[in-house]
């Protein structure tokens, strides 16, 4: 088995890793747009054979989870490459795709399932699910002549399916020779490398004491395809005793997924149209999207008149929207539950300046979506790899102070899986 990461061996995103078998057929993992690409901006695909031309050695193309820097490229492709990917993941992009010009759709060949190996030629694929802040996220294991690299994919090991991360530690695959290995959180300095981070578990409680102790409306500002966070303020609001309120495209998001995630038919979960939102649907004269929420629709004037009765989980986008009609005001209050980094963005300064005005109080209530450099060197321990290589990550160069057996590559070089 040979491999070559096209992208993620310096830098955080973009990940695409070639993998060939000895008879010369290939296989790519992710292909993703690297996160410094700005919107609209052209990147075009790494150059392997099968991006450009349509070429038979390239059987396929497994894409590990839902995030742009995993799938943005790939949806982007001119040619037909096999795809496979998680169903659930598949069904969210589809449906996000209405709402989010950015989020791309993909035409899956078939699905991954946890622990369920497939063949693509010469290959063997065994998905295993993983802990992620993006949804059906999947690490996986490619088995071919008799060698077997295992590719983390992004995973964690605190989130709500931190179950998942702990079977991968107890039931590991066995006699992998190369462990392709996230590492978000090896950053340059080793003072992070301690760093433990709250579970979702641990915001749920804080979401309730947000609840519990705010005179107005709490406004959870974060992604609508992070359902993990879903679960959590819905969860949090049941306990905190006020109904969570979602826009259009966090409902239809949840309901493309499956019937445990909250969604609207849920017990305290109603669905606010925003401005934007009624423009998209009117457009499109799709307004049995509209329709078919209706029962739970909640509009701008029962928001104003009972602040203390909400919990919001919508994008940043809707803060402006929320004030102006006093939805939220000085009463309230507004978590921010994305990446910090986003908050010294223009839009995000321009939110903070809002707020300010408002005299609204913003807080940071997040966690983070990758393993930290503790659970890292668990499973490293775990899986007892012939070698560690590092991938989406900043500092790669420090997996060796951290790791054993660590070998590093560079982006478009060839190197054996067993050598
Ligand atoms: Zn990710």
């Amino acid at each position: 088995l040979r491999i070559r990461i096209h992208r993620g061996t310096a830098e955080i995103g973009g990940n695409c890793i070639e993998v060939a078998a000895a008879n010369s057929e290939r296989i790519v993992l992710d292909l993703g747009r690297p996160l410094w690409a700005e919107w609209g901006q052209h990147i075009e695909p790494p150059a392997a054979p099968g991006f450009g031309e349509p070429d038979p050695s390239l059987l396929g193309l497994v894409i590990t989870h839902p995030h742009l820097d995993h799938y943005g490229l790939a949806a982007e492709l001119k040619v037909d490459v096999p795809l496979y990917v998680g169903e659930e993941a598949a069904s969210l992009l589809e449906a996000a795709s209405f709402f989010s010009p950015v989020s791309g759709r993909l035409k899956p060949t078939g699905f991954l399932k946890h622990r369920k190996p497939f063949a693509i030629g010469p290959f063997t694929i065994t998905p295993f699910l993983n802990d992620h802040s993006a949804f059906d996220a999947y690490s996986v294991l490619v088995e071919a002549d008799g060698e077997r690299l295992f590719y983390t994919g992004d995973l964690r090991g605190h989130g709500r399916k931190k179950k998942l991360f702990e079977q991968l530690l107890t039931r590991p695959p066995a006699d992998v020779d190369a462990l392709l290995m996230e590492g978000t959180h090896v950053r340059a300095s080793g003072a992070h490398d301690e760093a433990i981070f709250d579970t979702e578990r641990d915001l749920e409680d804080r979401f309730v004491s947000l609840c519990k102790e705010t005179p107005g409306a709490v406004v959870v500002l974060g992604s609508a395809q992070n359902l993990d966070r879903l679960v959590t303020v819905f969860r949090a609001a049941r306990r905190g005793d006020r109904d969570l309120v979602v826009d259009l495209y966090g409902a239809t998001v949840a309901a493309a997924t499956r019937a445990t995630i909250p969604q609207p038919g849920f017990d305290g979960l109603r669905v606010y149209v925003p401005q934007r939102q009624r423009v998209l649907v009117k457009k499109a004269e799709a307004f049995w999207r509209v329709e078919q929420i209706k029962q739970y629709r909640v509009f701008a004037e029962e928001l104003a008149a009972n602040q203390d009765k909400f919990i919001f989980h919508v994008p940043s986008s809707t803060a402006r929207e929320l004030i102006k009609s006093k939805a939220l005001t000085a009463e309230g209050v507004v978590a921010w539950s994305m990446w910090e980094g986003y908050l010294k963005t223009d839009s995000g300064v321009g939110l903070q300046k809002l707020l300010a005005a408002n005299e609204v109080r913003l807080t940071s209530v997040h966690t983070s979506g990758h393993a930290s450099v503790v659970d890292l060197q668990r499973l490293v321990t775990a899986l007892a790899p012939g070698k560690v290589v590092p991938i989406h990550s900043e500092a790669g160069d420090r997996f060796s102070e951290l790791f054993a057996t660590v070998e590093r590559h560079s982006d478009g070089e060839w190197w054996e899986v067993r050598s």
